[in-house]
Order: structure tokens, then C-alpha cells, then sequence
């Protein structure tokens, strides 16, 4: 299916969905047959963090190496792709620290809380919470893997990724069988991802009548937040970039990049807008042929503004949905889980379900709680896909000049 009509499926699901739930509630195998594929379908997304997480930042790491080889293109692109997705969140998490028109209403208690927490200074000493988290960091791996303790994954997919960055010959086949793996985990997810309009659909059912008003205002007063936030990113801090760093006039780059944002708007997806984007660049803006093809599909692959931006607000705003305190500490923790979990997150429709579920966790927040945003992210994920590709064009011009 074409990414534009699983756009469209998705918003079909969730509208079906609710009408069945307004005119057919009370009919209890319904009820019943949408509560199965809701608990399916978040038990699939699930089932596919772990692999998701390891693989990508493990593949990831093997990227950098090859990177590093590139000398002053892979350095160049790597630091600006690191430095963009960092201002994104940082421009996320403060936007959200004063604007969270949500916090006026109760949190909701309609869905089940998990207990999962790693993290909980609240209730223990600087040692004690320190402690917490080292246990955390440096847990077995298949433990972790098993667990699903985000950070534990984390740093083993970056431990042992390093190690064999140094450890292995440059004509080592290792690289290769990862980067494999790592597309096989990322067809699975994909597939989880294709059921998302009937996951959806079953969501739909399942909280029409279990939330209230409130909810929804709060979940407008969200999606407001994040487009506005993204939008911003996308009509001020990205011009500014490529004015003062990529030395090109902004209005010419977005009336040249608006074909391809366009397209990544209406697709939902980083990938599919490749081909368009490296055009875009080659022909419109000028970017060498070697480049174009070298900064873009890393970008399409790593470099994703809108969704780190996204990720951070969404944790935010489930953390208070859910009654989840999060101090300084765990701020810093959804930071640093925000910036691996954007860079993991496949360029497809949605693809950043299950990254932001590695945040969710990694802060403690049940993964039921996802189910919530997932009302909403449709529209959101067309606005913040555009932004990923403005992103990655705009580190092609950065780079082009820069190297
Ligand atoms: N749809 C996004 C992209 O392809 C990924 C996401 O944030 O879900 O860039």
C-alpha cells in the first residue's frame, strides 16, 4: 500500500472506529473483539522495541565508522545532524516547560498504569537514585533485551558497537550483517506499523466513552502545542540555519524545498520522499550529485527534527496524562533517550511508535499510554515528516558549503 492511502487508513480506522463506538457500544462481542485487537496490536509494538532499539543504534554506531572514514563529509554531516535533532528537542522541551495548557485539567485515569519504573528519585536518596540508574545502565544485556529496560539496551548497543568499530578490520563483513539484521527488524516493524489502522480502529472504540471532554481539550491543547512548536522549528530556526550557516537566502531554499516537503507531507514518510529530495537538492539547490547522495539517505535514515521534537513533547504530555512525576533528572534522561530514539526511528508512516515508546519507558510511563497519542498523531506526523525533510535539505546545503 502506498504510504499516502495508509495515511489514509489510518484517519478511516480511527473515524470508524469512533462511529461504531457512538452507535454500537453497548454490543458486547464488539466490545469484546475491539478489546483483543487493542491489547494485539500494543503487545505487537511492544514485542518490537527491543530489537528496534538495539539493532538501529547498533547499525548506527557501524554507520559512524564509515562515516569517520569519509573524513570531513561524514564528520561534517554526522555534527550537524546531532546538532539540529539537539536544538529540536531542547526547542520541544522548552516550549513545553511554559506552554502546557493541559496541566489545568485532573490527570486521566482511564487507561491501566504500568510499574515499570527505572527511575524514581523522588523517593530515595542522590545515592540511592544514582545506584538505580547505574544498575540500570549497566545491566545484563539479554536481561535488559528481556526486560525491555531501555537504558540497559542503550548502552549495550553502544558499548558493543564501539568495541567492534575499534576492534574490527575495515574490510570486516560484520558491519554488513547488522546493517542486514537491522532491515529485517525494520520489516517486522513495518508490518506492526501496516495494522495501525485497525489498531487504531480498536482504540478508537475502546476510549470513546472512557474519556471526556477534558481529555480531548487537553489532547487538542497537545496537538496545538506540537505544531506549533514544529512549525517554528520548520519557519524559523531551520531558515535561520541554512541563512547563517549554509550562507543561502531562506526564501529561496523553501519556495525550492517545498515540492519535496509537500511530498513527505502528503506521504508521511521520510523514505519515500528520497528520491524527490535528492532531486530537489541536485537540481534546486544546487548540491553536488556525490553529496546529495551521501547527506540524504543518512538523513532519511537518522536525521528526523520533526519527530525528536515531537517525542519530547508527547513524553511530557503523557507523563502528566498518566500521573508520572518527572523531576530535572528524568528530563535529562528523555533528552538523551529522545535523540537515539529519533535517530532509530524508520522514515516510514507512524515510524516513530515505537521509538517514543523507548522514551515512555525510560521514564517510566506504561506503554498503554501510547495508545492516547496515537489518536492524534496522524495529522501530526504529515506536519513533522515535512519538517524531517526540510531537515535533511538543509543539511545538504550546510554541507555542500561546508566541506
Ligand atoms: N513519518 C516520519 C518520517 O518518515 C517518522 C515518524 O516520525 O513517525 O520521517
Amino acid at each position: 500500500m502506498s504510504s499516502k492511502w495508509f495515511a489514509a487508513a489510518i484517519v478511516g480506522g480511527a473515524f470508524l472506529g469512533w462511529l461504531l463506538a457512538i452507535n454500537f457500544a453497548h454490543v458486547a462481542w464488539l466490545n469484546a473483539l475491539t478489546q483483543v485487537l487493542q491489547t494485539t496490536f500494543l503487545a505487537a509494538l511492544k514485542m518490537i522495541v527491543a530489537p528496534l532499539i538495539f539493532f538501529s543504534l547498533l547499525s548506527g554506531v557501524m554507520q559512524l565508522r564509515q562515516a569517520g572514514s569519509l573524513g570531513r563529509l561524514g564528520g561534517g554531516t554526522l555534527l550537524y545532524y546531532l546538532s539540529t535533532s539537539a536544538i529540536a528537542i531542547l526547542l520541544g522541551l522548552g516550549i513545553v516547560f511554559f506552554i502546557h495548557p493541559w496541566t489545568d485539567y485532573p490527570p486521566l485515569q482511564a487507561l491501566p498504569t504500568g510499574n515499570i519504573t527505572f527511575i524514581d528519585s523522588s523517593e530515595a536518596g542522590f545515592a540511592a537514585t544514582v545506584s538505580k540508574l547505574l544498575l540500570a545502565l549497566f545491566a545484563n544485556p539479554f536481561a535488559a533485551l528481556a526486560e525491555l529496560n531501555i537504558l540497559g539496551i542503550l548502552t549495550s548497543a553502544l558499548l558493543f558497537g564501539l568495541a567492534a568499530a575499534i576492534v574490527l578490520p575495515q574490510d570486516s563483513k560484520f558491519p554488513d550483517v547488522i546493517s542486514d539484521i537491522t532491515q529485517i527488524v525494520y520489516r517486522v516493524a513495518g508490518w506492526v506499523i501496516t495494522t495501525l489502522p485497525l489498531g487504531l480502529l480498536a482504540i478508537a472504540f475502546q476510549l470513546t466513552g472512557k474519556i471526556d471532554i477534558t481529555t480531548v481539550i487537553s489532547l487538542a491543547h497537545f496537538a496545538l502545542v506540537v505544531v506549533g512548536a514544529t512549525l517554528f522549528h520548520g519557519l524559523v530556526i531551520l531558515p535561520l540555519i541554512v541563512w547563517l550557516i549554509g550562507g543561502m537566502n531562506p526564501w529561496h531554499f523553501l519556495s525550492q524545498a517545498f515540492q519535496a516537503m509537500v511530498t513527505a507531507l502528503i506521504t508521511s514518510s521520510s523514505a519515500a520522499s528520497l528520491p524527490i529530495s535528492i532531486q530537489t537538492a541536485q537540481e534546486k539547490l544546487h548540491v553536488s550529485r556525490p553529496k546529495a547522495a551521501f547527506v540524504l539517505p543518512l538523513g532519511a535514515t537518522i536525521n528526523m527534527d520533526g519527530t525528536a521534537l515531537f517525542e519530547g513533547i508527547a513524553v511530557i504530555f503523557l507523563a502528566h496524562m498518566f500521573g508520572v512525576p518527572l523531576d530535572t533528572f528524568s528530563i535529562v534522561i528523555v533528552f538523551l533517550v529522545t535523540m537515539l530514539a529519533a535517530a532509530g526511528a524508520p522514515g516510514i508512516p507512524s515510524g516513530s511508535m515505537a521509538g517514543l515508546q523507548t522514551v515512555l519507558l525510560a521514564v517510566g510511563i506504561p506503554l498503554e499510554a501510547i495508545a492516547l497519542v496515537l489518536l492524534i498523531e496522524r495529522p501530526l506526523d504529515t506536519i513533522r515528516t515535512a519538517i524531517n525533510v526540510e531537515g535533511d535539505l538543509v543539511g545538504a546545503v550546510v554541507v555542500e558549503k561546508w566541506t
